[in-house]
């Protein structure tokens, strides 16, 4: 059977929530799936992998492969493609995951599609994907002896583990030279600490609406009663009101909360491309004709500085 890597990205041995996502993806293939953990942390993975339908799990180490490197990834990836007789590599297209990818491509001389949604293997392959920040979908056929691909984050259930036993581990050491680890994370400053934007199950949006950085006083309390975060529109950081880790859409950050509260937000196609995967959405504007309001699961016509005030009073 054609055997597919399945590269699984994590951060000094936390799984990255889009990681499960790509091997959902990759099983809905039909291919037998060998997921590939890099770096340091990654062995520490492997038994929470049981119950994915995988056999083992390809481990690998080098001195260069500390933290994330994306060239030094790429390389290593290259070289068990050739180990493996791996016919495919899919990763989650995260910045990450397509950065890695792109360095394969051009090992391998392969071309590459990101941010693929489905895809029917055959000849040629025919797959969609996402472009523009999500405000279009692309349908391509690929003809390649290799396929690599990034998966859209958030357009699979991530799969479960369970308790079932972890796969095996295959080490695999690369041949790497400095060159190879030319870009590598050296020191990193969190900005958030705890839950964040991408993370959070309530996600307590404002825009425009909200009128000032005081205003987002009771959005702060809101979605702190919920155990979530606040988030905004580009407006907002646009006027200083928030800091751009804050925003939501095309060029903020991508969400999928549980709930997404929407105060005072049009919802113009660059913000929803950000919020659009969110479970539920609850949007608040004056506007009932507002572009979110329309997409959401629940619309309340109202000023949002008494609608969310009036939220927190009965929430308490
Ligand atoms: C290349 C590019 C990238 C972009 N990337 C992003 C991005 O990542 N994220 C993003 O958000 N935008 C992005 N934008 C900007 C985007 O096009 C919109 O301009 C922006 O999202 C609008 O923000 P808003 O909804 O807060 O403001 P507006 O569109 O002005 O909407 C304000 C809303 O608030 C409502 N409102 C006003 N007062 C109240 C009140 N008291 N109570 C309740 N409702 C009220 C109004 O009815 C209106 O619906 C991008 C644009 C471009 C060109």
């Amino acid at each position: 059977m054609t055997s597919a890597l399945v590269l699984l990205d994590h951060d000094r041995g936390a799984l990255s929530d889009t990681a499960l996502q790509a091997v959902a993806f990759a099983g809905s293939l039909g291919f037998d799936l060998e997921p590939v953990l890099i770096g340091d942390g990654a062995e520490s993975l492997v038994p929470e992998l049981g119950g994915l339908g995988v056999s083992k799990v390809h481990v690998i180490g080098h001195e260069l492969l500390t933290d994330f490197a994306p060239e030094a990834w790429g390389d290593s990836l290259a070289q068990l493609v050739v180990v493996s007789g791996a016919k495919v590599a899919i990763t989650t297209g995260t910045d990450r995951g397509n950065e890695v990818m792109a360095h394969l491509g051009a090992i391998l001389d392969q071309p590459m599609v990101a941010n693929v949604t489905k895809a029917d293997p055959g000849a040629p392959w025919k797959l969609s994907r996402i472009r523009w920040g999500g405000s279009l979908f692309e349908h391509v056929e690929l003809e390649a002896p290799f396929q690599l691909l990034t998966v859209a984050p958030h357009s699979w259930e991530a799969l479960e583990p369970d308790s079932s036993p972890a796969p095996a581990v295959e080490h695999f050491e690369p041949t790497l030279d400095e060159t190879a680890a030319r870009t590598r994370v050296v020191d990193r400053v969190t900005l958030n600490a705890g839950i964040t934007l991408a993370t959070a199950p309530v996600v307590v949006s404002g825009g425009r609406g909200v009128g000032s950085a005081e205003g987002f006083a009771p959005l702060e309390e809101l979605a702190s009663m919920l155990g979530g975060v606040v988030g905004c529109s580009r407006v907002v950081t646009n006027n200083g009101w928030r800091p751009h880790t804050d925003q939501v859409g095309q060029t903020g950050t991508r969400i999928a909360p549980e709930l997404y509260i929407a105060c005072g937000i049009s919802g113009a196609i660059q913000h929803w491309v950000g919020a659009m995967a969110s479970k539920k959405i609850l949007a608040i504007n004056t506007d009932p004709e507002a572009n979110m309001m329309s997409k959401a699961d629940y619309a309340v016509v109202g000023d949002l500085h008494e609608v969310v005030p009036a939220l927190i009073k009965a929430l308490k």
